[in-house]
């Protein structure tokens, strides 16, 4: 059922935003952000709800979820709320980055995975059945780039450089798609960026092409919740081809 964020102060302003104590200016920058993109998502996929934003410090950051990820993970819920870390000076996301670029970028790369978990949303709300595994993610990721690219060229410049940096340099414990579908977050939190940021890697390949009509298109690909990699792979492979020797090579590697 919908979680209970009323101990949490709303702020004023589209979309509605609560933040945790201290932390309404942030709050304002961050549903500054939320807003544009949610616009430019709303009109390019022909969606509409209205989404939760809520700036939550490590001690508010669990109400939303009883299984909620790690503090420093911005996460979506069913009953379309955001969640987004308030500070940034205790994100392991923000650790993790850093070590591949200044902090600064580090920060400010964490505070855009806000649009990813955005376009988790949009996603739902299109009525496109995905199970949660690389499509997921690669499909959020893909929406918060379109956004980037159209509004943002200097801050998809950063999520796409991050990304590359980290997915080239870090050695993960796993690297199939098939093994992030079966274990999920289950690969470990460091393995799980780096998945994060090698879908990217795809995304930037694919996004140029096709746009926001990669989505679309997915709708009639025939999919549910319990497809499984090889389905999901297909129906990525019809809309664009490369993903199957994408895929391949991850596995090879
Ligand atoms: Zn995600």
């Amino acid at each position: 059922m919908g979680a209970d964020w009323t101990s949490v102060a709303e702020i004023g302003g589209t979309p509605s935003t609560r933040a945790s104590e201290g932390f309404a200016e942030r709050a304002t920058e961050l549903q500054a952000r939320v807003h544009e993109a949610h616009a430019y998502l709303t009109a390019g996929l022909g969606t509409d709800f209205d989404p939760l934003v809520i700036v939550a410090d490590p001690t508010d950051w669990a109400l939303g979820e009883d299984e909620a990820p790690p503090y420093g993970i911005p996460y979506a819920t069913d009953e379309l709320e955001l969640v987004i870390p308030a500070d940034p000076t205790q994100n392991f996301l923000v650790d993790t980055y850093a070590a591949f670029g200044s902090r600064e970028s580090a920060e400010r790369f964490a505070d855009l995975i806000a649009v990813h978990e955005l376009g988790h949303l949009h996603v739902g709300e299109l009525r496109l059945e995905l199970p949660q595994g690389w499509l997921s993610e690669f499909l959020a990721t893909y929406l918060a780039c379109c956004f980037l690219t159209a509004h943002r060229p200097e801050d998809a410049a950063l999520w796409y450089t991050l990304s590359r940096a980290h997915a080239e340099g870090f050695v993960p414990e796993h690297r199939s798609l098939e093994t992030l579908d079966e274990l999920y977050f289950g690969v470990g939190p460091d393995t799980y960026i780096w998945y994060q940021n090698t879908l990217t890697l795809m995304v930037e390949r694919v996004a140029p092409d096709l746009g926001l009509d990669f989505a679309l298109r997915l709708r009639s690909a025939g999919l549910g919740s319990d497809s499984d990699t090889r389905t999901t792979l297909a129906a990525a492979e019809s809309i664009h081809p490369g993903f199957e020797a994408w895929a391949a090579s991850l596995r090879e590697t």
